[in-house]
């Protein structure tokens, strides 16, 4: 139903834009990227990826990148918008205005917090990752794959389930790594670009940050901080913050792990979980959201006050 839906949406419509959330991470530039590919090889001339982001280093090698630009260069007349992995339509940022302004939209995603804020909405709550849930969607279209379809489709959902490792990972996870192996994707060249290319400047800020830890709940709570001037004595870029929380969860004693990054005008808040809390309900309590164990928000007060909220209500969750 949802899939013939999509399927004469994108038969019908001429122009098509597709974007994701600010603050991109791999799942998300992974389906943007694979959802591009997979219109032009379907036969779709006028689709426009919208990227207004800093991309990762480890995201840099995704074949699509090169196509991507900026709201700013679109004219704000779309007949179809595709959102993938995006909550909520304010993540889009500078891409919300093209999105309101779409003949139709269409939002494929697997947050829980999501908003259902398009007309056509594919959400899985159960799938781990936006990628898992666009390949299902794709083969039920009968699109056609390729490697570098295939290579994208399976770097977001390696990067949404921590390698296979988290526990939303299924079955039907892994017959679909499975299946993306057929297209000869390079899981070495993946995995390297992924997760072994962590440039100087993020490795300086990762020690600089870690140096604030905290350690609260008999060392299962703990917390970091970082600000702007972090990054740019440590010559790293905004991305570069991605991944210190997790530094943080995997430390052996503890359960929930959370960084704040200070903004002249706001923090923000950024927590994982290892294996039972859900911390959407505390970035729920701040607007946020994201799944049981990942989640972010954006706190609207200075750091002190900010983390003495955050502390107050990851000691609740952590003692339910
Ligand atoms: P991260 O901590 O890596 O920024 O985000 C973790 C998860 O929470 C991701 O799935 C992300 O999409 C979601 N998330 C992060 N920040 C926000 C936010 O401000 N609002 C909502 N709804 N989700 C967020
Ligand atoms: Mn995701």
């Amino acid at each position: 139903m949802e899939i013939s839906k999509l399927k004469s949406l994108i038969d019908n419509s001429n122009k098509i834009y597709i974007a994701s959330h600010i603050n991109p991470d791999g799942d998300n530039l992974g389906c943007i990227n694979a959802m591009y590919l997979a219109l032009k090889k379907y036969g779709k001339d006028n689709v426009f990826l919208i990227e207004d982001d800093e991309i990762p280093d480890a995201q840099k090698f995704l074949p699509a990148n090169k196509f991507m630009v900026r709201s700013e260069e679109l004219e704000n007349n779309a007949d179809l918008f595709i959102t993938l992995d995006c909550a909520d339509v304010d993540r889009l940022a500078s891409a919300k205005d093209l999105f309101n302004g779409a003949k139709h939209t269409v939002n494929i995603d697997h947050h829980s917090t999501n908003t259902r804020f398009a007309d056509l909405n594919i959400v899985d709550e159960n799938s781990p990752a936006t990628g898992e849930t666009l390949y299902e969607v794709l083969k039920n279209m009968n699109f056609e794959l390729d490697k570098d379809i295939a290579t994208s489709i399976y770097s977001a959902i390696s990067s949404d389930t921590g390698s296979f490792k988290y526990d939303s990972t299924r079955k039907e996870t892994f017959l679909i790594a499975a299946e993306l192996m057929d297209y000869k994707i390079n899981l070495n060249e993946i995995a390297v670009n992924l997760y072994q290319k962590r440039s100087l400047g993020k490795t300086k800020l990762l020690l600089k940050v870690m140096d604030t830890l905290e350690l609260y709940e008999d060392n299962k709570l703990g917390i970091v901080v970082l600000t702007d001037e972090d990054i740019k004595s440590c010559n790293a870029r905004k991305s570069d913050a991605d991944g210190i929380v997790e530094f943080v969860r995997d430390i052996s004693t503890v359960e929930l792990a959370i960084l704040l990054k200070e903004k002249t005008d706001c923090v923000r808040f950024s927590s994982r979980s290892k294996s039972y809390v859900d911390v959407t309900k505390i970035a729920s309590k701040f607007g946020g959201g994201g799944h049981i164990r990942a989640a972010g928000a954006t706190i609207n007060s200075d750091l002190k006050t900010a983390k003495e909220d955050v502390l107050k209500y990851a000691i609740e969750e952590l003692r339910r």
